[in-house]
């Protein structure tokens, strides 16, 4: 049978690079949000306004206080690999910042209409870089950076196709707000839809957050917990057996302040709750990790939601430890006809 002739290889150009790129970051509104309030996060905001028109499939506009862009400096944001945060493969292994890859902001921009605002503490005025045209233009604002995301996979279809109503998008939207809520409770967040004010929360302490996030039933039915092992510091509050879930819904992770899903630690977690908890009954919990950044890799997934422990296994008997140790005590004081 005869072959076909070889195909032509050819470099694509930037922009279809860049689509390409987007498609592992960019699933859904929520991950642009995510994404714009880690950024906003990193430029040290105190306040951060989240504002959404039709589940964010319309809009997303994330405005800080943070410390702004150089004029300047506006054009590389936007462009692919172009970063503030690392300058070198030493700054990747001990990064503490919650971006560093220099992608968001582009690949975001390659399937949406995109803008950003911005004004350093030492400029006149702010500045807008309209992403498409490159306009720049003077604009009003104090301090901190917008950025406004709007009609998201408009020149995606097939993308766009996927996406649900604007109910269930506005739904994973606020869920990314609250990760980044629990995470940093010294941060004031607001969440706004169609101009109605959906959720805020306002600079506490870590327990008050918590309570102001997952309500105060979830403080009722948990118990803290601190643990340090070396290098590794834990803290959380552990759900009691009795205020399982049917869903697994009330459980989160974050390792240095970001938020992930890890099997190891999910595992770690479950066998904790092994002799208390039968059958399809999800426990709730929130686990901070604390580890020095040396011993976790942040760079395994385009999103940063895997991270991988250089040390699993003495990840995974601290955090079953601190689970165990959680609920023995809440048994105690139980018995003794304590709250803890
Ligand atoms: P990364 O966060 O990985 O560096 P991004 O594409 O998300 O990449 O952002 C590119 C750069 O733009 C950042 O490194 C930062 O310098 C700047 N930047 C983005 N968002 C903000 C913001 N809200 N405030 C200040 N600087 C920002
Ligand atoms: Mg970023």
């Amino acid at each position: 049978p005869e072959v076909a002739p070889p195909r032509t290889i050819r470099e694509l150009p930037d922009e279809l690079i860049s689509q390409i790129a987007a498609g592992e970051v960019v699933e859904r509104p929520a991950s642009v949000v995510r994404e714009l309030v880690d950024n906003a996060l990193d430029a040290g905001a105190r306040h951060i306004q989240v504002k959404l028109m039709a589940g964010g499939v319309r809009a997303i506009v994330v405005e800080d206080d943070g410390c702004g862009i150089p004029v300047a400096q506006l054009p590389l944001a936007l462009k692919r690999h172009a970063t503030s945060k690392i300058a070198s493969l030493s700054d990747l292994e001990s990064v503490a910042t919650m971006g560093f890859r220099g992608e968001a902001l582009a690949a975001i921009a390659s399937v949406s209409e995109m803008a950003i605002a911005s004004r350093t503490a030492s400029d006149a005025h702010a500045n807008r870089l309209d992403a498409r045209s490159g306009e720049l233009q003077p604009a009003a604002r104090a301090r901190g950076t917008s950025v406004e995301v709007r009609e998201l996979f408009f020149a995606t279809p097939a993308r766009r196709k996927f996406l649900k109503t604007d109910a269930t998008e506005l739904a994973h939207c606020v869920e990314a707000v609250r990760r980044h809520a629990l995470a940093r409770p010294d941060v004031g967040f607001a969440i706004w839809h169609e101009g109605k004010l959906v959720d805020q929360w306002r600079p506490a302490t870590p327990e008050q957050r918590i309570a102001d996030v997952l309500g105060e039933d979830f403080i009722a039915d948990s118990r803290a917990f601190s643990h340090s092992a070396g290098p590794l510091a834990l803290t959380g509050r552990a759900g009691l057996p009795e205020a399982a879930r049917s869903r697994a819904d009330q459980q989160y992770v974050w390792v240095n302040g970001r938020y992930v899903r890890d099997k190891l630690i999910a595992h770690a977690i479950r066998s904790a709750y092994e002799d208390v908890l039968h059958g399809q009954r999800q426990p709730s919990y929130v686990l901070f990790i604390e580890i020095a950044p040396e011993l976790v890799d942040v760079n395994v997934h385009p999103t940063k939601i895997e991270v991988r422990f250089r040390d699993g296994r003495a990840i995974h008997q601290s955090v079953r430890r601190a689970f165990i140790d959680a609920l023995a005590a809440s048994r105690s004081a139980e018995a003794e006809g304590v709250d803890s």
